[in-house]
């Protein structure tokens, strides 16, 4: 079935082909797949990497080659700044040949990490598209500091279609797809095709590949995976390069490494639960992992181990014994209540605190089950 909404995330390499400079070639031919897909009555969402690149650009290799990003913060925050003016100009007169308006979004974390302001960008989103404004994104960088910002585009994409509610995330990159080992460094590695759980052995593929240019290796790309399938959308890794790539992922044409979605779409406030950066973990007994799995909330009797730090309204998830996400909710007590509560009966709660807020650990209408029950290994 042809997707309704799809979130194409085009990175660095992509965009500069390898080279030093922003590629007009490359971004014309992502643009004309773009308008093609709009034009058939596919909603796209483009996600650019390329700020830096392009302001180093601008700005002239010269100098910018005595800038050291990775040092400086300010250098890398003035290079996004000029850079971004840059790939919207580059943008804008693009998509201006096939008469196609675009509007820029720039977004860090933290317009995403409260359910009032993930709401304010879904209906901006929503706006633009409806006024048949492609909308284009990348991360804030001129004013994103660590503590605000994601960091990189794959996540941000993820966040992107999850925030959409996008059928289909398509992550443009210099690499094919998964492979089962680097093949920089291993002609024998194949390429996978469908991914349809990301499980350790789909981790420990991606720990061996690493795209060496952008700031997105494959283990960003696969975290993005595990959110967008998560918040159900199919996922796709493919060769930018690859002629109508776009065109043919959106027909389902395989065209690298797919992703299967791991949940039906799911209500809004569900997909912002799942959005949120969990920091910490509550390791439950069997008992309990079965009710969270069957819907029912988490009470303080069934947990095992508190790990990580969280407060009270933050995002939590829950592992069974084995260290496997079941869940990821939004925590009624914090870290350092949770770790006082654990294995008691919610009667007690009061006694153990001096207060109670909640009989529940994490109440079942705010957390979201990610993962079957574990299947036996054969
Ligand atoms: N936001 C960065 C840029 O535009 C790119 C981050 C990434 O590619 O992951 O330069």
């Amino acid at each position: 079935m042809k997707p309704a909404k799809i979130v194409v995330k085009v990175g660095t390499s992509t965009l500069t082909a390898g080279t030093q400079r922003l590629n007009r070639r490359r971004m014309l031919s992502i643009a004309q797949q773009i308008v093609a897909v709009r034009e058939s009555g596919t909603e796209v969402i483009l996600v650019t990497s390329g700020a830096i690149a392009a302001g180093r650009e601008r700005i002239g290799h010269e100098q910018s080659s005595r800038i050291n990003t990775s040092k400086s913060l300010p250098a890398k925050q003035m290079l996004a700044a000029v850079g971004q003016a840059h790939l919207m100009l580059a943008w804008e007169q693009i998509f201006g040949m096939f008469d196609v308006q675009v509007g820029q979004v720039l977004l860090t974390w933290a317009d995403l990490s409260d359910r009032r302001r993930y709401l304010n960008a879904r209906d901006a989103l929503n706006a633009i598209l409806a006024y048949r404004v492609v909308p284009i994104i990348n991360e804030n960088d001129a004013v994103a500091t660590e503590e605000i910002r994601v960091g990189d585009n794959d996540t941000l994409s993820a966040l992107v279609a999850n925030v959409v509610n996008a059928d289909l995330l398509l992550i443009l990159s210099d690499i094919a797809g998964l492979y089962t080992a680097d093949p920089r460094q291993d002609p024998s590695a194949t390429l996978i095709c469908e991914v349809s759980q990301i499980d350790n052995a789909v981790w420990a593929m991606a720990g061996a590949s690493r795209s060496g240019l952008g700031v997105g290796g494959m283990s960003t790309k696969l975290r993005a995976a595990e959110l967008a399938t998560r918040s159900g959308a199919t996922m796709v890794i493919a060769d930018g390069a690859r002629p109508n790539v776009i065109l043919d992922a959106v027909a389902g044409k395989s065209v690298g490494t797919r992703f299967a979605a791991t949940s039906t779409k799911i209500e809004s406030r569900k997909r912002w639960i799942l959005s949120e950066r969990a920091t910490g973990s509550v390791i439950v007994d069997e008992g309990a992992a079965g009710a969270v799995r069957s819907g029912r909330s988490l009470l303080p009797v069934g947990v095992r181990d508190v790990q990580g730090g969280f407060e009270r309204g933050e995002a939590v998830l829950v592992k069974d014994l084995g260290g496997h996400v079941i869940a990821q909710g939004i925590a009624r007590y914090s870290a350092a209540e949770a770790a006082l509560l654990m294995g008691r009966q919610s009667s007690e709660i009061e006694t153990i605190l001096g207060y109670e807020s909640a009989p529940m650990l994490i109440h079942a209408d705010d957390m979201v089950v990610v993962a079957a029950p574990a299947r036996s290994k054969v």
